[in-house]
């Protein structure tokens, strides 16, 4: 069995995995919160955390493994875009997760073994700050259920933070009834116009971190091998995570790996996020007519640990490198993956050598079984080139003379050299570029 190498935050290293049950291995991954469309920088977990489990399920078996990832289905985004449209929160939670479950399968991302709802585990949600409350973690102050960080010594360890900067990075709201600044919402009240539940604290709805520590506990038990997410959420969700579970579990931690990617950028500009307003949706880049396997490609080209610079040239690579690799695969149906490909993704999923090493499989079926552990050439032959007419060949066009222009003259040439091997001959002219078949 080939070592899967895997970097662990916590452990701030590349650790051998070692899972506590290899014919049951749990992954958990932090899902969608459904409200709005999923820019493609939210895409970039999901795609990450499916190639994660497709190597598990190849290297430990196709039944290994249990893999969550969940839906917060209550939150106050979702309760004010609910209000805004004058509906239920289900319509919007419905209508959203619709568009999300879409926009992945687009991108090859395989549904998870487990989708838990937050809205379905609301008992477990209640039991859990019941035990919290209990053993002197939690209090409650004002209709609300509060975790009291300094109860928990060991809180703050994944991102190991000082107490300061936890308080000033989390913004958390000074409310005059927490006993300290950095105390956060285990459960809080709903106005009666508002979705809530009733507890022994009153009519309520849960916080957001609680969700996950409950629906964990309640799916894959009490510490979990991996626990994914994106880089984002070390804190303050899954400080907070962290903090409940192991102080309602004795002290037994939550996870053995934690496993966090790293944000998408808009060429030139900061991490892509719906606050600053420079997002692109999958949907609209299905909509432009990119595929989303293209998608996928370009979100794995650099490690899920860096940094993604999003650019139209990286969606144009992505999509050369396809039509380059199904053309090398032809029809062929899978074999046995490359070994050098295998050992690149074992290596903390290393993407871009992976790609880099799939590029030189010669034999087609070694090639379309390499390619499938990255979630790639799923589609045969003749589905890829289909409707690949005209638009394609002025898309490439015009590529060149981007090339060109930057004087970039081997792409420009590479461009020539890929449509001419399909019969596409390119004349140049004052005027432009016109092209004919052979
Ligand atoms: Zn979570």
């Amino acid at each position: 069995m080939i070592p899967i190498r895997l970097h662990d935050t916590m452990a701030r290293e590349k650790r051998l995995f070692e899972p506590a049950d290899p014919a049951r291995i749990t992954l958990y991954a932090c899902g969608p919160t459904v409200y709005n469309r999923h820019h493609v920088g939210n895409a970039r977990a999901a795609v990450v955390f499916d190639l994660l489990s497709r190597m598990l399920r190849h290297v430990y078996g196709e039944t290994s493994l249990v893999y969550a990832r969940n839906v917060t289905d209550v939150d106050d985004k979702i309760i004010d875009a609910a209000r805004a449209e004058g509906v239920e929160p289900a319509v919007i939670t419905d209508r959203y997760e619709q568009y999300y479950l879409d926009d992945m399968g687009a991108l090859g991302v395989r549904p998870p073994d487990i989708a838990p709802h937050a809205t379905e585990a609301i008992p477990q949600m209640i039991a859990m700050v019941q035990r919290l409350l209990a053993s002197g973690h939690a209090y409650q102050a004002d209709g609300h259920v509060l975790f009291h960080v300094p109860s928990d010594p060991d809180y703050g360890a994944l991102g190991r933070r000082d107490r300061e900067a936890m308080i000033a990075g989390a913004r958390v709201e000074v409310a005059s009834y927490k006993k300290d600044p950095a105390d956060f919402v285990l459960w809080k009240p709903s106005a009666p116009d508002v979705i809530g539940w009733d507890s022994p604290w009153g009519r309520g709805r849960p916080g957001w971190h609680i969700e996950c520590s409950a629906m964990i506990e309640r799916h894959l038990g009490e510490t979990i091998d991996i626990h994914g997410g994106g880089l984002d959420l070390i804190f303050p969700h899954h400080e907070n995570e962290i903090a409940q579970s192991r102080c309602v579990h004795g002290g037994a931690p939550l996870a053995r790996y934690w496993m966090h990617n790293g944000f998408l950028t808009m060429a030139g500009s900061e991490k892509m996020s719906k606050s600053l307003g420079n997002v692109v949706t999958v949907g609209e880049l299905l909509e432009q007519g990119h595929r989303g396997e293209t998608l996928r490609l370009a979100l794995l080209s650099a490690h899920y640990r860096q940094p993604l610079e999003w650019s139209s040239q990286l969606l144009a690579q992505s999509k050369a490198t396809l039509d380059r690799l199904y053309r090398a695969a032809g029809d062929a149906a899978p074999g046995e993956p490359d070994g050098c490909v295998l050992e690149a993704l074992a290596d903390d999923l290393n993407t871009p050598l992976a790609l880099s090493r799939l590029s030189a499989v010669e034999n087609p079926a070694a090639l379309r079984a390499s390619a499938a552990l990255l979630g790639l050439l799923e589609s045969s032959h003749e589905q890829w080139f289909q409707g690949e007419g005209d638009a394609r060949i002025e898309d490439l066009i015009a590529a060149r003379a981007a090339a060109k222009a930057r004087r970039d003259f081997a792409e420009a040439d590479r461009i020539r050299t890929e449509l001419a091997a399909e019969g596409v001959l390119l004349e140049d002219s004052p005027a432009g570029t016109t092209w004919r078949r052979a």
